[in-house]
């Protein structure tokens, strides 16, 4: 039979926004030594904002801005959200032709019949386009047209004001590592880890990477310990389903990420995670 303190303790994280799939992931929350940060959308507020746009020699502002405005039109990645809004004109549907957003890296796209790349340092390499690297504050989005670099765009995201207090609590608790994994730069991942005090970044992964991220933690932990991950639901389905407890957070998150998780946080704020540990600790109280 299911002790009747687990119900009480579903229930208890439930009133704070949390859904908890189970009394097993209760008592799994009790175990857990290492917790795991996606950083877009988790950490970070992932509404990003264009600070910077630097044209390459034969193109202009505005028509970097314009073509990657049009390379992003169909994504719903909040970087592409930053640079439509950033260009902040109607977009004409009917100019873009074929189509693709390559996971981790960006987009490839048909622009008026020229290709056109919107994406990472990884994708430019990737396609084999020379670009001027620059250190940037931020994400750099690189534009390409017919094979010729045409600038990058530069946007920042926000640390949210909760995730200071989320690895503060966490540490409070006991937790023996705090880990962030992101496909962002190693200097954007970086940064945002040293200014929270996370223990551990790896940046420049892609969803994959990110399994094997989980599978090397996953290796390395101590007898009964658990490994918990927290991600916003975007492109880290993998991941939720891999970590002994996935979370997914912002109730925003797509209908596979949910499905995928153990545990649902309605809110966007990663202390959930300290408030769902200390229910667990208080429910083993009372069930043992
Ligand atoms: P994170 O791990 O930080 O949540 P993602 O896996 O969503 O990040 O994306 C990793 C990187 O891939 C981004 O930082 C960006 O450089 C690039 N990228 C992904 N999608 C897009 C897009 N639609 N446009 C441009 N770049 C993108
Ligand atoms: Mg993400």
């Amino acid at each position: 039979s299911i002790p009747l303190g687990f119900f009480g303790g579903i229930g208890a994280a439930s009133k704070q926004g949390i859904l908890v799939k189970g009394g097993n992931y209760l008592e799994a929350l009790n175990q857990v030594g290492v917790v795991v940060f996606d950083k877009t959308g988790t950490l970070t507020r992932g509404s990003f904002q264009v600070t910077e746009v630097h044209a390459a020699d034969g193109f202009e502002r505005q028509e970097l801005l314009e073509t990657a405005a049009y390379a992003e039109l169909h994504s719903g990645h909040p970087i592409a959200d930053s640079i439509r809004e950033a260009f902040g004109r109607r977009l004409d549907g009917a100019r873009i032709g074929d189509y693709e957003e390559v996971s981790g890296h960006g987009i490839r796209a048909e622009l008026d019949g020229r290709a056109v790349l919107a994406g990472n340092a990884k994708l430019m390499r990737a396609e084999g386009i020379a670009f001027a690297e620059a250190a940037d504050a931020g994400t750099v989005v690189h534009v390409a047209v017919d094979g010729r670099w045409a600038g990058r765009i530069v946007i920042a995201d926000e640390i949210k004001e909760d995730s200071g207090e989320a690895i503060r609590g966490l540490k409070n608790l006991g937790i023996r590592k705090t880990v962030m994994l992101t496909g962002d730069a190693k200097s954007v991942g970086e940064e945002v880890g040293r200014r929270l005090g996370i223990d551990e970044v790896h940046a420049e992964l892609l969803p994959e990477n990110k399994v094997e991220e989980i599978e090397k933690l996953d290796r390395a932990k101590r007898p009964k310990e658990k490994i918990l991950f927290v991600g916003d639901g975007i492109n880290d389905t993998p991941v939720l389903a891999r970590a002994d407890i996935g979370a997914a957070m912002g109730g925003l998150g797509s209908d596979a990420a949910i499905e995928a998780a153990d545990v649902v946080i309605m809110t966007d704020e990663p202390s959930k995670l300290v408030t769902a540990i200390g229910i667990a600790r208080r429910t083993r109280r009372i069930v043992w």
